[in-house]
């Protein structure tokens, strides 16, 4: 599962367990991202923070990983480059599923090589509030052939949580509480993230 992390919350780690509970996944790995390529609106958190939180958030949970792949590779943080890089270190053999939001999803279609990605892994395309899966219906004719199959839906228990919508709370002094971990919510406060 990739994303900016930015910070992680319980959005995410719903997503992460109902796909690997509903695809039998042997674990699932979180990748923060480096350098988002999409993000430039605002200033991204620094990779160490978005990476110590995520090590926190999924301590408790021994099928969860936490991969620096993205954070120490120099340059743009693209999925394909990544993904590629996990088939080189397994082999042909093991499934990979990369878990996104349906908001993301919709954005495939321009993602660097799409089409090898597509080759390379599956992808679990998790409803998200606010991102109708139907909407994913315009794009599935837009996509290389074969590639529909690759795509699963999966409906996960609702949460309107965003780290947006969180990042916008700590700088407005309301609480965070029940949005995310504790040792995260800990984190924030004590490095001071996202006040003004
Ligand atoms: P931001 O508001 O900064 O974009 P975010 O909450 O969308 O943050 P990301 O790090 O961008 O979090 O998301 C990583 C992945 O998790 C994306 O694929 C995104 O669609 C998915 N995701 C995020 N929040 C949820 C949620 N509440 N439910 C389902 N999927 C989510
Ligand atoms: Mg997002």
């Amino acid at each position: 599962m990739g994303g900016t992390f930015d910070p992680i919350h319980y959005g995410h780690l719903v997503t992460a367990e109902v796909a690997r509970c509903e695809f039998n996944l042997d674990k699932v790995i979180f990748i923060p991202s480096g350098h988002p390529p999409h993000k430039k609106d605002y200033e991204v958190t620094a990779a160490e923070h978005r990476y110590q939180m995520t090590v926190l958030a999924t301590a408790s949970n021994p099928y969860f990983e936490v991969s620096r792949i993205e954070i120490d590779r120099p340059g743009l943080s693209y999925t394909v480059d990544t993904v590629k890089e996990y088939r080189r270190l397994w082999g042909p053999e093991p499934e990979i599923y990369f878990i996104t939001g349906a908001d993301a999803i919709l954005e495939i279609l321009h993602w660097k090589d799409v089409d090898i990605l597509l080759d390379t892994c599956c992808f679990i395309a998790a409803t998200r509030p606010g991102f109708p899966l139907a909407r994913l219906e315009e794009v599935k004719p837009c996509l290389p052939q074969g590639a529909e199959g690759r795509i699963y839906l999966l409906e996960v228990p609702a949460l309107a949580i965003s780290s947006t919508d969180i990042r916008r709370r700590v700088r407005e002094g309301k609480s965070i509480k029940y949005l995310l971990p504790e040792p995260v919510e800990e984190y924030i406060r004590e490095q001071g993230l996202y006040r003004k």
